[in-house]
């Protein structure tokens, strides 16, 4: 059996429980329970704070987790990196207060900087040969400037508005985050299989992401012409209509080039466009 660590409450819970459930894995939510069995794969749940989830890993306590990059990266554990899974976007910035002249890294020579990513931060500022003061906070890092405990932040950004408002300013980007799907680099041979399966199941759901399946009547003399705006994974279905002269056309497309893909299709005739999501793709 897997177990997998993911946080028990906070941004990465409910995403990360609605990935495993779109892999048909489905486990009961942390009420007060510290383990849940999945009844629908031989997997179970492991609820911890996200702290925590890179040394369990590790360490094997769990085979899986989903964790951030950046509490990866700051803890340093050993751990294989699976998959990016396209939630949880941040970034870890060095801010300052709103009101500096701000020219460029050099600035933070002899300041006192905040953070809960004293790993993350030294890193950067040795590459950058900075010498700074940095002082370790684990909670509301963003407050540091404005009661005197610090004269700059390093922080999670996602929107910038918790800088905004407490008077700062975004100054240099260091480091890109998103949630991850990390696991030990020791798995058995039982292991390895039922984590193949789960890889599977994910890819699949990760390339429906985004594609919606478009069908619609077209009249016969456009279908060459439809193919070409329509290219599928081997190439778009063609069904003749009861009516003749008239075919119905089915093909995925990106979500993104929907709208102008309909343009292109009411132009050359298409009638009775129909759009529905994808929910998985096996190629
Ligand atoms: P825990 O109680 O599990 O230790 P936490 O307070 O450390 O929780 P959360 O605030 O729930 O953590 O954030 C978890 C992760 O979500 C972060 O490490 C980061 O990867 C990601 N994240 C994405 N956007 C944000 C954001 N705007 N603020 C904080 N974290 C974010
Ligand atoms: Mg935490």
């Amino acid at each position: 059996m897997l177990r997998i660590a993911i946080q028990s409450k906070g941004r990465l819970n409910e995403e990360s429980l609605s990935l495993l459930q779109d892999i048909g894995i489905e486990v009961d939510a942390p009420k007060r329970k510290l383990l849940s069995k999945s009844q629908t794969f031989p997997l179970e749940a492991l609820y911890l704070r996200d702290d925590d989830i890179p040394h369990v890993v590790a360490g094997g306590t769990a085979t899986l987790g989903i964790v951030g990059l950046n509490e990866l990266e700051e803890r340093g554990a050993d751990v294989d990196i699976l998959a990016r899974l396209g939630f949880g976007a941040c970034r870890l910035s060095l801010a300052v207060p709103k009101g500096e002249d701000y020219e460029g890294p050099a600035w933070f020579s002899g300041r006192r900087i905040a953070t809960s990513y004293p790993n993350i931060l030294r890193k950067y500022l040795d590459d950058k040969g900075i010498d700074a003061k940095i002082e370790v906070i684990t909670g509301s890092v963003e407050i540091g400037p404005a009661i005197g405990i610090a004269d700059a932040i390093f922080d999670i950004v996602s929107s910038g508005g918790t800088l905004v408002s407490n008077g700062l300013k975004e100054v240099e980007r260091v480091f890109e985050s998103e949630a991850v799907l990390i696991s030990n680099d020791n798995l058995s041979e039982e292991e390895e299989k039922l984590l193949a399966e789960m890889m599977f199941r994910f890819e699949s759901v990760k390339v429906s992401r985004g594609k919606k399946y478009i069908l619609m009547n077209i009249p016969r003399a456009s279908v060459e012409e439809a193919i070409r705006i329509l290219p599928a994974m081997r190439s778009p279905t063609v069904l003749p209509l009861a009516a003749e002269g008239w075919c119905s056309l089915h093909s995925v497309v990106n979500a993104s080039d929907l709208w102008e893909k309909i343009r292109q299709l009411k132009a050359i005739g298409a009638e009775g466009i129909l759009v529905l999501g994808v929910d998985k793709i096996i190629p």
